[in-house]
């Protein structure tokens, strides 16, 4: 049984913990849609984090743990419980040798771009993508020339019971858009260690300059969305298959398909939540009816959703 004043008063005791109620979440999310969350705290240290999941662990309050939400869809309804979101205050960045290691919250901009001005190479590929090492490390974000799955060394994470223990790289089980966190969603990641390798400045900055010219043409960076809508169907493109079944450019109300991508689905500021899931009930279905190849969301549906959802897969 969840007691939001009991939460809030054990919650006020722990050290460099940002606390708020019923904070409404759109600002918080790249959709920015969203209803509020009963509580939401923003831990400012990997202690501070710690500390508070170990205490919500034990009261066993519904908890939901957020990096910079850029692959979530938030319902209009909000969030029951408890939202921790790492990013961006719990960002420390360290460099030793050819090794960084950087917290949860970190922004993958910031630590590609560290990376590159202490002349080490492998983290280019992430500079673009708008989410933090948490959330990348559990949907093993990649781009272009590379993916976490190149690069992780290690992690350390809580357990579902707050114990920290750390993972090696071939323990995270990675795959396509998906870790051993997806199997564990009660497991969070605290820290990543990425091997680099040393390199050239100007190349790496070359590269990362290289990509983030081919998202700004290929991308609708100037709307709210949640990146990439659905995942990458075997044998397909899904915003080939959007575009062929005429959607590109679609508008249901406030939300609809980009017309400069057809993967992303976006909206124009004045939507709600369910406006953007219908769009994505839409897209699933003509899809399916015009090719038979089903659509399988990457944007995770997070909060309190009476409505009813597209259809997801095992992730
Ligand atoms: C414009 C745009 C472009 C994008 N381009 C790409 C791209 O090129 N490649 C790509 O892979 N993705 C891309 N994305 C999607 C997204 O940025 C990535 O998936 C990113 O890694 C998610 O990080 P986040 O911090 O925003 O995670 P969130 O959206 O906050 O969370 C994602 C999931 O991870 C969980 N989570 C977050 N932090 C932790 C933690 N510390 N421990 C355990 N679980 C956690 C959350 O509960 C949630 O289930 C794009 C998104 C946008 C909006």
């Amino acid at each position: 049984m969840f007691d939001k004043n009991k939460a809030l008063s054990k919650l006020k005791e722990i050290r460099d913990l940002y606390l708020a109620e019923d904070l409404n979440m759109a600002p918080y999310s790249n959709f920015k849609l969203g209803g509020p969350a009963d509580i939401y705290i923003r831990p400012q240290t990997e202690e501070a984090f710690i500390a508070a999941i170990q205490v919500i662990r034990k009261e066993d309050w519904p908890l939901t743990v957020l990096g910079r939400a850029t692959n979530v869809l938030i319902s209009d309804r909000g969030i029951r419980g408890i939202v921790c979101q790492l990013s961006p205050d719990m960002a420390r960045i360290d460099i030793n040798d050819d090794q960084l290691t950087a917290s949860a919250g970190a922004r993958l901009s910031d630590i590609a771009a560290r990376a590159a001005a202490a002349g080490l190479a492998g983290l280019a590929f992430s500079s673009g993508i708008p989410g933090s090492v948490g959330g990348a490390v559990v949907m093993n974000a990649g781009a272009y020339t590379g993916k976490m799955e190149d690069v992780v060394a290690s992690s350390q994470y809580m357990d579902a019971r707050g114990e920290v223990h750390v993972l090696e790289a071939a323990e995270h089980n990675f795959h396509y858009r998906g870790s051993f966190f997806n199997d564990h969603k009660d497991h969070l990641v605290i820290n990543t260690v990425f091997q680099l390798q040393p390199g050239p400045v100007g190349e790496i900055y070359d590269e990362m300059a290289d990509i983030a010219l081919r998202r700004y043409q290929s991308q609708p960076l100037n709307y709210p969305s949640g990146g990439s809508a659905f995942k990458r169907p075997p044998g397909h493109y899904a915003g080939k298959l959007i575009t062929d079944a005429g959607l590109k450019g679609f508008w249901n109300g406030h939300a609809g398909v980009s017309d400069k991508h057809a993967g992303f689905i976006i909206q124009d500021g004045k939507a709600t939540a369910s406006e953007v899931l219908e769009v994505f009930r839409i897209v699933q279905t003509k899809v399916h009816e015009e090719f038979d190849v089903m659509l399988y969301p990457e944007v995770k549906f997070i909060g309190d959703w009476q409505e009813e959802m597209p259809l997801r897969d095992s992730e």
